[in-house]
C-alpha cells in the first residue's frame, strides 16, 4: 500500500511541532475535530501494534483493549510472529515500527522466542524501531523487561493501578444520537498515528480495532500482509470505528475515569459471557 502524499505532508509538520507540548497538545485538539469529520485519516502503513497478548495485570476503565470487559489470556503464536516477519520480507515491507502491545506484553509466554523471531527483520531494517509498550507495573513485568536485548526499546506508561482518564472506548457511536451523520470509514487519529494493528486473528487498521473485533465477533481481521490494502482497512473502518469510542474524539468526546458502557457494548459483553464468539486465527 502506497503512502498518501497527505500522510507524508501531515508527518513533516507533526515532526516540526515539538511532542507533549501545550502547542502540540492544541494542534493535535483542532487538527482531530476538524480533520476527522471533514477528511478521512489515512491507516498508516509504515507502523504496526502487535497485540502479543489480550491479558493483563491491570484492569483500567475505559482501557481500549478490552482486556478487563471481555478478559482473555489468550496470545499470538510464535509461528505467527514468525509468518509476519517472513511476509515482510518477503514483500519488501518497510516498518518504521513495529510495537508489542498487549494487553500486557511482558505477559506472553515466550517473550524471549517473539523478540529472537523479530530480530531478522531488524537486522535486515535496523532502523526499524522494535518497541515494547508496557504498563511498567509490578516485579513480575520488570523482570521481562529486564530480559530484553538493547535493541528492543521500551515505552512505559508506568501504570501504578490508579484509576487514569482515557477515551469512553466502550461508548459506541452507533449508539450516538448524530450516529447518521458520522463517516466511519473516516476512522480517527490511532490509524495515522499509531499505525495498523495485528492480533492473532489478523491485520486492522489499528490495535483498538482488534479489541473491537474480538469482543463484537465480527472475525473482520486481514488473514495476510499481502492482502492488508486501503480498501479493506476501510471497509473494516465503516464497522469497527462505529463501535469504537475513540472516534468520539473527533467529535470532542471528554476523556473520562469513570467506565462508560454504551448499549451496544452491553448486549456485545452479555453474548461474551455466555460464550466467547470465535474468531478464526490467521
Ligand atoms: S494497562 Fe493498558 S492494557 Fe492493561 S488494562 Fe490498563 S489500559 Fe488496558
Ligand atoms: S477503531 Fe477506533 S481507534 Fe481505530 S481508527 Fe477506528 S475509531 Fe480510531
Amino acid at each position: 500500500m502506497r503512502t498518501s502524499t497527505i500522510l507524508r505532508l501531515k508527518r513533516v509538520l507533526r515532526a516540526s511541532i515539538t511532542p507533549g507540548s501545550a502547542w502540540a497538545d492544541a494542534c493535535d485538539s483542532v487538527h482531530r475535530r476538524i480533520w476527522g469529520r471533514l477528511l478521512p485519516w489515512s491507516p498508516n502503513p509504515a507502523k504496526v501494534e502487535v497485540e502479543l497478548t489480550s491479558a493483563c495485570n491491570l484492569r483500567c476503565a475505559n482501557c481500549n483493549r478490552a482486556t478487563s470487559l471481555a478478559p482473555d489470556t489468550g496470545y499470538i503464536a510464535a509461528s505467527q510472529i514468525d509468518r509476519f516477519v517472513g511476509e515482510s520480507l518477503e514483500l519488501g515491507w518497510r516498518w518504521e515500527r513495529i510495537g508489542l502491545t498487549g494487553g500486557e506484553p511482558t505477559l506472553h509466554p515466550d517473550l524471549p522466542l517473539v523478540v529472537s523471531l523479530l530480530e531478522r527483520y531488524k537486522r535486515d531494517h535496523p532502523s526499524c524501531e522494535v518497541a515494547v509498550v508496557t504498563n511498567g507495573h509490578g516485579r513480575a513485568v520488570h523482570e521481562a523487561l529486564s530480559g530484553l536485548p538493547a535493541w528492543v526499546v521500551v515505552k512505559s506508561s508506568a501504570k501504578t493501578g490508579e484509576a487514569l482518564s482515557f477515551e469512553p472506548f466502550n461508548v459506541a457511536p452507533i449508539d450516538h444520537p448524530k450516529a447518521r451523520q458520522m463517516r466511519f470509514r473516516f476512522g480517527c487519529s490511532f490509524t495515522e498515528v499509531c499505525g495498523l494493528g495485528l492480533s492473532r486473528y489478523g491485520f486492522y487498521q489499528c490495535g483498538p480495532a482488534a479489541a473491537v473485533d474480538r469482543a463484537f465477533g465480527w472475525d473482520l481481521g486481514i488473514k495476510s500482509l499481502k492482502e492488508v490494502c486501503e480498501t479493506r482497512l476501510r471497509a473494516q473502518m465503516s464497522i469497527l470505528c462505529g463501535l469504537c469510542g475513540h472516534f468520539l474524539g473527533n467529535y470532542g468526546a471528554p476523556r473520562t475515569s469513570r467506565q462508560d458502557t454504551s448499549s451496544s457494548w452491553q448486549a456485545a459483553l452479555r453474548r461474551y459471557e455466555e460464550g466467547r464468539p470465535r474468531l478464526k486465527p490467521w
